[in-house]
């Protein structure tokens, strides 16, 4: 695979769910992926990138940044509360948000700065323990405490259980996206984005189809 490949395909998805090309937005996760892969799908034109930890990304993209313009960085890993000052200031959007604490904490950066990152509300569709995320049960609330907030809150993201079929998680999500009126729907990685499209997605975020198996 390759990030032509992988465009071509998502090409292929938009037009099959009747949606226009470019609806759906294309994070490339680079995280832990070789700084020459990265720089390969840098060379090729694509500009929208998403890694899981604020420390890894403070250390390699500034360079990156000095050298191509027009790059966008994507949270979407777990943000812990005492990395978020950086946190908001390297990434336009941040997918991961999953708690109250982290949302107060946010809102008084946003106010700080007069500006803040997009955010999707990550939910545990699949309630497991060692995942992050809110419960589905508990999203309508968190959706509002985060609107309380006055926090620019873009939608929702998940990450279904591993070896299960992700439709019923990305129809959950959809739901609950759509009853709490969000217009975004963070959704689908390199194995189930086609079908994520076919959902509702508006970004998806996939890694290692474009960028090789990751190492280690
Ligand atoms: C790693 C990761 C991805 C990309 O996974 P692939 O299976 O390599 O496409 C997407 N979303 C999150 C939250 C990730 O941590």
């Amino acid at each position: 695979m390759s990030l032509a490949d992988i465009t071509r395909r998502l090409r292929a998805a938009e037009a099959a769910a009747g949606r226009a090309p470019g609806a759906v937005t294309l994070i490339a996760v680079s995280k832990v992926q070789p700084p020459d892969r990265v720089e390969a799908v840098l060379a090729e034109g694509h500009r929208i990138f998403g890694e899981n930890r604020v420390q890894e990304a403070q250390g390699r993209w500034p360079d990156f940044q000095a050298r191509y313009s027009g790059i966008e960085l994507h949270l979407v890993g777990p943000l812990q509360t005492n990395k978020a000052r950086p946190a908001v200031e390297m990434f336009r959007a941040i997918h991961s948000l999953d708690r109250p604490k982290l949302a107060k904490t946010l809102a008084r950066l946003a106010q700080d700065r007069g500006e803040s990152p997009e955010l999707f509300i990550q939910v545990n569709t699949g309630a497991e323990p060692q995942k992050a995320g809110c419960l589905p049960d508990d999203a309508d609330a968190f959706v509002a405490e985060t609107r309380a907030l006055d926090l620019p809150l873009a939608g929702l993201m998940c990450i279904p259980p591993v070896d299960e079929d992700p439709a019923p998680h990305f129809r959950l999500l959809a739901r609950i996206a759509e009853r709490n009126g969000l217009a975004g729907l963070s959704m689908g990685m390199s194995d189930d984005f086609e079908t994520a499209v076919a959902l509702g997605a508006t970004h998806v975020r996939v890694g290692s189809a474009i960028f090789g198996a990751r190492p280690g």
